[in-house]
């Protein structure tokens, strides 16, 4: 079985709903076949918004949900003749009318929790999917919707929650193997053991894809997105970049855990767990040959390229605490990691000089003002000893990371990059390397972005044209 996961731009519209359609039925040709969609491009971020205007009892509620309506119901009428827009737009306008209760009720209470967040969210994906399948059908082509709500078990960590492998693994064959068409189901979105709907994180459809192929042990799994692969860097801010025909698990992983958007970073491990290949296809652009994921081994690299990728976070913060009073003191980092873990705040990256007079800890800006109350919490007896010194944060940051299986045990890569960046005029703020040597990430400020990215990139990977 091949699985196919299309991501919020290929189901954009009626034009794009019909080309995905095509792409399926050809891969149906020669293998049995799952899909996994995205909710329509900006439906997410749509709805995100309503929960938002509801809970503020905003004016603006009514016409927002009113978008989201006609963007599916428009697909609809340039999909489907006369005679089938009825019975293809029923189950859509109870679903919409099912979310326009919902939010209803986030009016009255004027509060929208993660829990009832998650509900909301997950109508995006379970529109397109039953859209799709009402197309399908409509076309000859035997498709059955395959609610992931009944075979994606999760705990009860809203907004990001955690997969039990085991149970889902279970699940999906069984519910799978039942299924005589193609199997198209939401991505996204999953149930705890009572079926409360939860989310994996934004972004997170590939990871269903991934999950639905491990599950089935699947032969290939294919990623159709709106760029021809994985690129060297992202192609909004480096003009230059370029698609890289094979890239290891571990390196995409990096890349993407490190902002390169275009595959969810967890991705890769039910992949790797059953050592399934990912392939990464632009649906505007089929006959391109896209990216292929997989393990180290099997790759072919290029051996002359001294690095993969460069992938960038924004929205970065950090915090530099600093004093002699720190020197020598067992488990003082581990009282800071365990009280920001007991907040749920999560490190992005640490530094510690030697001298160990200094830790930095990096942290979205989302939750930076949360790290640093949290920290003169836990440090106060050292703050007002005066054994440490007061500490503030540092926000409009970015982190960049370099990538590359190639950048291991080749001396001299981190001198070369740094000069680069400094005859930029580029000032370094943290720097943390990977035991692994296969990254390189390092803290600037915001508004170096792009000439960082291009430096970079016209260092290590000149000349390449796309
Ligand atoms: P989908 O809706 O298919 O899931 P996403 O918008 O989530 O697509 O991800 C694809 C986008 O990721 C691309 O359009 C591109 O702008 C962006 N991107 C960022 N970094 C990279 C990269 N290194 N390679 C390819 N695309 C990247
Ligand atoms: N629709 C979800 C999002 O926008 C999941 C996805 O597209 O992968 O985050
Ligand atoms: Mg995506």
């Amino acid at each position: 079985m091949k699985v196919l996961k299309f991501g919020g731009s290929s189901v954009a519209d009626a034009a794009r709903i019909k080309v995905v359609t095509g792409i399926i039925a050809d891969a149906a040709r020669g293998d049995r076949v799952a899909v996994v969609l995205s909710a329509m491009k900006g439906v997410t971020d749509g709805l995100i918004s309503l929960a938002r205007k509801a809970e503020e009892g905003s004016e603006g509620l009514k016409d927002a949900l009113e978008a989201i309506r006609a963007q599916h119901f428009d697909a609809v009428r340039l999909l489907f003749g006369p005679a089938d827009q009825a019975s293809a737009l029923t189950p859509l306008a109870i679903m919409c009318n099912e979310l326009e209760e919902i939010l209803h009720g986030v009016e009255l209470i004027r509060e929208c929790s993660a829990r009832t967040m998650d509900l909301v969210m997950s109508f995006g994906e379970r529109l397109s999917c039953r859209l799709a399948v009402s197309y399908m059908s409509a076309k000859g082509i035997p498709a059955v919707l395959v609610d992931a709500r009944e075979i994606v078990r999760t705990d009860e960590r809203f907004g990001s929650a955690s997969v039990d492998f085991p149970t889902s693994y279970a699940l999906i064959r069984e519910r799978l193997e039942a299924v005589t068409g193609i199997a198209v189901i939401p991505g996204f979105i999953g149930a705890t053991a009572k079926g409360v709907t939860t989310t994996l994180g934004r972004n997170g459809s590939d990871y269903t894809a991934s999950i639905i192929g491990a599950g089935v042990d699947a032969k290939m799994i294919e990623i159709w997105t709106d760029v021809d692969g994985v690129l060297s860097a992202d192609p909004r801010i480096v003009p230059d970049a370029f698609v890289i025909p094979a890239i290891s698990s571990e390196e995409a992983m990096e890349l993407s855990y490190f902002g390169a958007k275009v595959i969810h970073p967890y991705t890769m491990v039910p992949a790797v767990e059953k050592n399934i290949p990912i392939l990464i296809k632009n649906s505007l652009n089929p006959a391109a040959p896209g990216t292929l994921i997989a393990a180290a081994e099997t790759i072919k690299r290029d051996g002359a390229l001294p690095i993969t990728g460069i992938a960038s976070i924004e929205g970065i913060s950090l915090v530099n605490i600093e004093g002699g009073g720190m020197m020598g003191i067992p488990g003082f980092a581990a009282r800071i990691f365990a009280a920001l873990a007991r907040e749920g705040i999560n490190i992005i990256m640490i530094s510690q000089a030697s001298s160990e007079h200094t830790i930095c800890l990096v942290f979205r800006t989302a939750e930076g003002e949360r790290a640093l109350a949290t920290l003169n919490r836990e440090l106060a007896p050292e703050l007002h000893t005066h054994r440490i010194e007061r500490f503030e944060l540092m926000r409009e940051l970015l982190i960049v990371s370099v990538i590359g299986e190639n950048m291991h045990g080749t001396p001299g890569m981190a001198g070369r990059l740094f000069s680069a960046l400094g005859r930029a005029g580029i000032n370094i703020l943290v720097i943390a390397q990977g035991s692994s040597e296969r990254n390189i990430s390092f803290v600037i400020e915001e508004k170096n972005h792009a000439l960082a990215l291009r430096t970079i990139h016209a260092e290590f990977l000149p000349g390449r044209s796309k």
